[in-house]
């Protein structure tokens, strides 16, 4: 049995790394994607977790392969393409240090699995599988997608689901809405930002955007994460904001996927069930889930910043005596 599988985009991120000597900009090469640095948050946790998805028969897939696997997680799901090339990401930092992504996918390899690739014994054995909606931009990867959602979901996993929306990728906006409202109506838990619940609502508040997604997809557990604010949840019968914590911030990359990490760990600890949660069992999840965000952004990048278990019991325990 895996805790948890996932399913989607593993791609290189070349992040800005300095200067040449020529004065141009240099680029790191990093292994990004929402769904594997999710897994590698899980796995530094102690979690079985398993990854599906393609990447091309080039030196970029076979480094992210051992990455993940160097990571713990399981890769006989992935699939190499011996003619499409692995997905790159250009990232670009602005003056205040916000980050948008430039995407070399024409298409890439990710865009590629098809349902036949994806292997339903993976589906069958996990108690979670988590997707986002980057695996949902282009065929046969969209529909690959969604069917694994619904053969994990009726084999009786809980299907976790970030949005995770890079406006860029999708043809247009309304493609883009279509796709993650079909990915809410398989999902048991969503965790999104601020933004993209304005876009999926057009509401202004939290409560209000939270309420909406409820009630409109029936989504029974909704994280807004707010950075370094903390996090607004919402469900049947609770919601609460959960202030984060303060740390010396230096990478934001990968914060949001380290909260979900942890916050499916914490859900898996007790159980894995949602429907004998209580509210305190609610706030110490997402407590949790931003302890694991936070530390995070302490460290440079995604899959090299996610801490482990000892780190963050030993965070948290610092925390709790410091405000006695
Ligand atoms: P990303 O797309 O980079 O993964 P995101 O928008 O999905 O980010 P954030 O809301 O930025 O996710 O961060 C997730 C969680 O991580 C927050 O709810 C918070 O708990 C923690 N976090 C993020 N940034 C900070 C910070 N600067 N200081 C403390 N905690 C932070």
């Amino acid at each position: 049995m895996w805790d948890v599988v996932a399913l989607g985009e593993v791609l290189i991120d070349f992040t800005p790394s300095g200067w040449s000597d020529h004065g141009n900009v240099l680029f790191e090469r990093n292994p990004g994607g929402a769904p594997a640095n999710v897994l590698t948050a899980l796995s530094k946790l102690g979690r079985k977790t398993a990854f599906i998805g393609k990447v091309g028969q080039d030196q970029f897939g076979r480094f992210l392969v051992d990455c993940l696997e160097n990571n713990g997680i399981e890769t006989s799901g992935v699939v190499f393409s011996s003619d499409t090339s692995t997905t790159l990401a250009f990232v670009h930092l602005n003056e205040e240090g916000e980050r948008s992504f430039s995407f070399y996918r024409n298409p890439g390899a990710d865009t590629e699995l098809n349902s036949s690739e994806v292997n339903p014994e993976m589906l069958r054995n996990a108690r979670i599988f988590h997707f986002g909606s980057v695996s949902m931009t282009h065929e046969p990867a969209a529909t690959a997608t969604l069917e694994a959602c619904k053969q994990a979901s009726e084999c009786g996993a809980l299907i976790s689901f970030d949005p995770n929306l890079r406006p860029d990728l999708w043809k247009d906006e309304w493609s883009a809405k279509e796709a993650i409202a079909k990915g809410l109506g398989y999902a048991d838990i969503v965790k999104l930002s601020f933004e993209e619940m304005q876009f999926l609502t057009s509401a202004d508040e939290l409560e209000e955007g939270a309420a909406h997604l409820y009630e409109q997809y029936g989504t029974p557990v909704i994280l807004i994460t707010l950075g370094e604010r903390g996090c607004y949840f919402h469900c049947r019968d609770y919601s609460a904001f959960v202030p984060a914590y303060e740390v010396h911030t230096v990478d934001t990359t990968g914060a949001g996927d380290a909260f979900l990490g942890g916050f499916l760990n914490k859900l898996l600890e007790k159980g894995g069930r949602l429907a004998s949660l209580s509210e305190e069992d609610y706030v110490e999840m997402v407590r949790y889930g931003n302890a694991v965000g936070a530390l995070a952004t302490t460290k440079k990048g995604a899959i090299p910043a996610m801490p482990r278990q000892e780190d963050i019991c030993e965070f948290m325990n610092e925390e709790l005596s410091r405000h006695r």
